[in-house]
């Protein structure tokens, strides 16, 4: 069995098991770029994973003096439906939950037709239904558009 060796961290996030390929777009997700890294980030890209449902791989993100926000935790599961949230207070694991979407979501990512309603600049937030969990896919309750692409719509 391949040990994964990275040092701990003493207060933060922990992002396990996320689906191998996908640690980019969770950069993306917690907002992360050139201009606001204001702390230690660390990404590990498809190591091995004991995991069954992941196909063997995984991708790993950890973010130190960070915990994440329930929006952004449901926009993760979007794209890495396995995912563990794993929050770490002074060396030790505090919370450590699967990320866990319901059967409709709303406000997280936008509608890919342009005719929709909801991308007419009307007060009406996207909302979806979840029509897939793996792979991800999602049903505008508006228009009824499939959405594949999540990660490149999402809000
Ligand atoms: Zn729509």
């Amino acid at each position: 069995m391949i040990e994964i060796k990275v040092a701990p961290i003493r207060n933060g996030t922990v992002i396990d098991h996320i689906t191998a390929g996908q640690a980019l777009n969770v950069l993306k997700i917690l907002g992360v770029n050139e201009y606001n890294i204001d702390s230690t980030i660390s990404v590990l890209i498809r190591v091995p994973s004991r995991k069954e449902d992941t196909g063997g791989w995984k991708d790993v993100v950890k973010v130190e003096d960070r915990e994440l926000d329930t929006k952004t935790v449901d926009k993760i599961a979007l794209i890495a439906p396995h995912a563990t949230i794993v929050i770490i207070r002074d060396y030790v694991v505090a919370a450590k939950n699967k990320v866990n979407l319901g059967s409709r979501i709303s406000g997280l990512v936008r509608c890919s037709n342009p005719h929709c309603i909801t991308n007419k600049n009307e007060p009406v937030e996207p909302e979806f239904d979840i029509i897939s969990k793996e792979p991800p896919a999602l049903r505008c309750i508006y228009c009824d558009r499939t959405l594949q692409n999540i990660s490149d719509n999402l809000i």
